[in-house]
C-alpha cells in the first residue's frame, strides 16, 4: 500500500478530514494510474480537478495543438500559447500544480489500430475526445483489456458522461453507425464553455468517486445535463447483446 508524506497530508487535507474519504480513499487515488484521452475542451477540466486531487499517474494522450477558437472553454492554455503542442503544455500545467503526481504524454492520435496498445495497464480510461471514432476504439480497447472507461462529451447546450465497466459498453449505448464518423463535434455544432468544464469537472468527479471506492458504484449509467434549461437527468444504458464489443458474438 503506498504512503503519504507529511506534506501530502497538508496538501490533501480537506480530502482527508471527509469521513466518506479519510486517508484510505486518498491513498487509493494515489495507487491509481488514469489514461486521460483528450487535453481538449473536457480533458482541461478533467486534468486540473485529477491533478489537485493527487492520482498516482496520469498519461495523457493529444497529439492536437492550441488554436484561438480552442480559448473559449480549454482553460488550461493561454493566448501565447496558440500553434504549441497541448500534451506538452498539459503536461507542464499538470506538473506545476502536482509535483506528487507522475505526469506522461503520448503525442499520438488515438486510432482502431494503436488503441490498445496505447490504453493498455490502467486502472482508469477517461475519454474526453471530441468524435465517435476515437470513443468507440477507445471503448472498443477498455472492453477487451478489462478496464473501466469513462466517457465525457458536450456539444452545443447538452452534456453526457457515463462509466461503463465490460457490460454495458459505449458502444452498447451509440451502436455501430458512427465507426467512421470523425469530425470535430465542436467545430460543427458550437459549444459553450462552461458546458464542457461542468462536464469535465463532473467526469472527474465520477472518476474520483470510482478510484478512491466512494459512494455507491454508478456503472452503465448516463448522466445528462441540459445546459439550456438547466436539468440534470440520468438514465440506465441497456447492455445490447448483439453489441460487437461486449456482446456474446464478440471477437476474442
Ligand atoms: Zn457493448
Amino acid at each position: 500500500m503506498v504512503e503519504l508524506s507529511d506534506d501530502e497530508l497538508d496538501r490533501y487535507a480537506r480530502h482527508i478530514v471527509l469521513p466518506q474519504f479519510g486517508g484510505a480513499g486518498q491513498k487509493r487515488l494515489k495507487a491509481s494510474q488514469v489514461a486521460l484521452i483528450g487535453a481538449g475542451g473536457i480533458g482541461s477540466a478533467v486534468l486540473p480537478s485529477l491533478v489537485g486531487a493527487g492520482i498516482g499517474r496520469i498519461t495523457i494522450i493529444e497529439d492536437d495543438v492550441v488554436c484561438l477558437s480552442n480559448l473559449s472553454r480549454q482553460s488550461i492554455y493561454a493566448t501565447d500559447d496558440i500553434g504549441k503542442s497541448k500534451a506538452a503544455l498539459a503536461k507542464q500545467f499538470a506538473a506545476e500544480r502536482n509535483p506528487y503526481v507522475d505526469i506522461r504524454m503520448k503525442q499520438e492520435r488515438l486510432t482502431v489500430d494503436n488503441a490498445e496498445v496505447l490504453l493498455a495497464g490502467y486502472d482508469l480510461i477517461i475519454d474526453g475526445s471530441d468524435n465517435f471514432m476515437t470513443r468507440l476504439a477507445a471503448s472498443d480497447a477498455a472492453v477487451k483489456l478489462g478496464t473501466p472507461y469513462l466517457s465525457a462529451a458536450g456539444a452545443q447546450f447538452q452534456g453526457q458522461v457515463a462509466l461503463f465497466t465490460a457490460q454495458p459498453c459505449y458502444r452498447c449505448f451509440v451502436g455501430d453507425a458512427f465507426d467512421a464518423d470523425d469530425c470535430d463535434n465542436c467545430a460543427e455544432l458550437g459549444v459553450l464553455g462552461a458546458l464542457t468544464g461542468t462536464m469535465g469537472h463532473f467526469a472527474a468527479m465520477q472518476a474520483i468517486r470510482h478510484l478512491a471506492d466512494v459512494g455507491p458504484a454508478d456503472t452503465g449509467i448516463l448522466h445528462l445535463y441540459d445546459a439550456l434549461n438547466a436539468k440534470w437527468k440520468a438514465i440506465r444504458i441497456i447492455a445490447d447483446p448483439a453489441c460487437k464489443a461486449c456482446g456474446e458474438d464478440a471477437a476474442p
